[in-house]
């Protein structure tokens, strides 16, 4: 394996960056991850607004053009060999002596580029059995839009999860209502059948899955609210879902310990996977 680190591809395990780098000692950085089908990228344009916004935000200088760094993730894809499955983006502030305020003058932003295949064949027969979630407080900083690298809360509620057996963790916010996963979007399929995913004024990450999901909801015809829901309301729910780049659309069968409905993969659900999967592949670049 092959990684990208500050301007060369090196074997993936000799890659390094300084201890001194900003991204390892303060999290000090954004990171982006694509999905990757046919061995080309999923969502990319989505997936680069928010990577401009993140670094915009945080007043990180854009370490290349996207012109340029599009070239570079699809090297990072050919080098490992990648037909199905991800790559890893992460952009720091760059290597400077510890100091919490920003470097003055400003240093070159570290880049790292990781890609890894999946087993397609394997996650799709496990997202047909579909998984649980646990739900944890919130308790992230209040800028959950900016894709930062400082994941500790998300970390540790995924960690709650898989010792529970549970593929993700749902945050709920003092209203008792679920912001998102540790890594995914939330959704259900209410009572009445309608769609439901937590709109983005809220402090939230801006799913790029979410949003492309909407699309083919919207083009669908199928009816859809962005209004939040409680965990009561899920586990009263006809279905739940979850998106990411990683999960791209996974159902939910029990939300903690409580089986939605029969306990199995929703059809709703199960048709948007296979609905997002076909429309990323055909736009996949
Ligand atoms: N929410 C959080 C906290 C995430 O880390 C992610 C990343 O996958 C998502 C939502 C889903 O975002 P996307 O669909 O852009 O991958």
């Amino acid at each position: 394996r092959f990684a990208y680190v500050n301007g060369q591809f090196v074997r993936h395990g000799e890659a390094a960056v300084h201890i001194e780098d900003r991204g390892y000692q303060l999290a000090d950085g954004v990171y982006e991850v694509w999905a990757v089908f046919d061995g080309k990228l999923v969502d990319a344009e989505g997936h680069f607004a928010r990577l401009w916004r993140s670094l915009d935000e945080l007043r990180i200088a854009h370490p290349m053009s996207e012109a340029a760094l599009t070239l570079v993730l699809r090297e990072a894809v050919r080098r490992n060999k990648v037909r199905e499955g991800l790559v890893y983006l992460q952009v720091t502030r760059g290597v400077a002596r510890r100091d919490h305020a920003f470097p003055n003058p400003a240093v070159p932003p570290s880049v790292v580029i990781t890609a890894k295949s999946i087993d397609r064949a394997a996650t799709n027969a496990k997202a047909e059995k579909g998984g649980s979630v646990i739900s944890v407080p919130e308790n992230r900083w209040g800028r959950c839009d900016i894709k930062s690298i400082g994941l500790l809360p998300n970390a540790l509620a995924k960690q709650a999860a898989r010792e529970r057996g549970a593929v993700e963790a749902w945050f709920v916010d003092d209203m008792g209502l679920v912001t998102e996963g540790a890594s995914s979007n939330a959704w259900i399929v209410d009572a009445e059948g309608t769609l439901r995913t937590r709109d983005t004024n809220a402090n939230i990450l801006r799913g790029v899955t979410r949003s492309t999901l909407l699309e083919v909801i919207r083009e669908a015809g199928l009816p859809i609210s962005e209004k939040p829901f409680t965990i009561a309301e899920a586990q009263a729910a006809k279905e739940a879902f979850i998106t990411g780049a990683g999960s791209l659309v996974t159902p939910i069968v029990q939300v903690d310990g409580v089986k939605l409905g029969d306990g199995q993969a929703g059809p709703v659900a199960m048709k948007l996977r296979r609905a997002y999967i076909a429309r990323a592949r055909e736009k996949a670049v």
